[in-house]
């Protein structure tokens, strides 16, 4: 099913997984993890795709599996820097085999090492999504990326906030906000968009702050902000990873009851691959996400 379809009829309730790294090559552990998060009863769950297609195949195998084993709607994500079209048909061909409708497209990170050869094909995600578009028109729902915090690349809000608009324009059907911690900036983000006729639904993408270690690599990675009393809490926990976990979780339920309050169109977290953190986020406040998403 196409996620839209879904997003015409509700507000959504997501997961992202990643394809595990590990020397073997055995993927068999995201199997508990995808069963684990079928409890949430979420709307759908999606796979990530390893920088310059680095997991294409794991990536394909888990979203058919999410979809032809365990009934759940997948969407893959896709990066494209580094793809020509040909690598993009056979990708959008092998979803297409295993009935997965749904993709993430994106145009990737730059690849740090400049042995690596980016054919320019696709300069841009909208590059992406209009390709799908004429070359497997209706296929797919297409969905792409959006940041409260401005991509690093971009030297300006407003101009970031037109590249988005171009992508809507093109077809990205809804969009996913990378991780925030400060909810004035998704605010700030709608509140704009929705000025410039970006009218799409915007989901918050949330990672709960587990450790101190993992929140400073993420924050440097996505260049998002961390807000004081997040950061205080950090520097009194640093030491006691039980208690950061704690510190986590309670912070993402509290951003998440305040998006709710105002009207977020969905949530999409991201898991980590750990089902339980999700869990204990549903175990402190059942009742609001039962009334945001109706799951039983
Ligand atoms: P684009 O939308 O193409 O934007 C990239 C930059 O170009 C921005 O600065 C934008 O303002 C600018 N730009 C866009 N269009 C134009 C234009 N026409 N003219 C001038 N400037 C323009 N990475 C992975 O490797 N694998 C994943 O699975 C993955 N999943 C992600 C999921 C989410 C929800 C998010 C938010 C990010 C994810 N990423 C993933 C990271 C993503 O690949 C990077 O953030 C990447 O640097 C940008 O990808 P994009 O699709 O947003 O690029």
């Amino acid at each position: 099913m196409h996620i839209d379809q879904i997003l015409k009829k509700k507000k959504t309730l997501s997961f992202e997984i990643f394809p595990p790294k590990n020397k073997s090559g055995d993927i068999s552990s995201i199997y508990q993890t995808v069963e684990a998060l079928k409890d949430l009863d979420p709307d759908f769950i999606s796979v990530t795709y390893g920088s310059g297609g680095s997991t294409i195949g794991k990536t394909l195998e888990i979203a058919d599996v999410i979809k032809n084993t365990y009934g759940i709607e997948p969407m893959a994500h896709l990066t494209s820097i580094v793809s020509t079209k040909e690598d993009v048909n056979d990708f959008c061909m092998k979803l297409k085999e295993s009935n997965v409708d749904n993709i993430l497209a994106l145009r990737g990170d730059m690849p740090l090492d400049d042995r690596v050869v980016c054919p320019k094909q696709f300069s841009y995600a909208t590059d992406l999504i209009k390709h799908i578009q004429e070359t497997f028109p209706n296929d797919f729902c297409l969905a792409g990326a959006c940041y409260p915090e401005v991509h690093q690349e971009a030297d300006c809000f407003e101009n970031d906030l037109k590249a988005l608009k171009a992508k809507v324009d093109a077809g990205a059907k809804f969009v996913i906000t990378q991780i925030f911690y400060d909810n004035n900036y998704y605010y700030r983000l709608v509140r704009e968009a929705r000025k410039i006729g970006i009218d799409v639904p915007i989901l918050a993408g949330i990672m709960p702050a587990l450790n101190a270690k993992q929140l400073l690599r993420t924050t440097r990675m996505c260049g998002c902000t961390v807000p004081f009393e997040l950061s205080t809490r950090i520097e009194k926990y640093y030491y006691n990873d039980d208690a950061m976990q704690e510190v986590g979780i309670s912070f993402a339920v509290n951003q998440i009851i305040d998006l709710i309050a105002n009207g977020v169109d969905g949530l999409h977290i991201y898991t980590m691959n750990r089902p339980e953190i999700a869990k204990s986020i549903f175990a402190q406040i059942p009742n609001i996400l039962k009334d945001f998403y109706h799951y039983d």
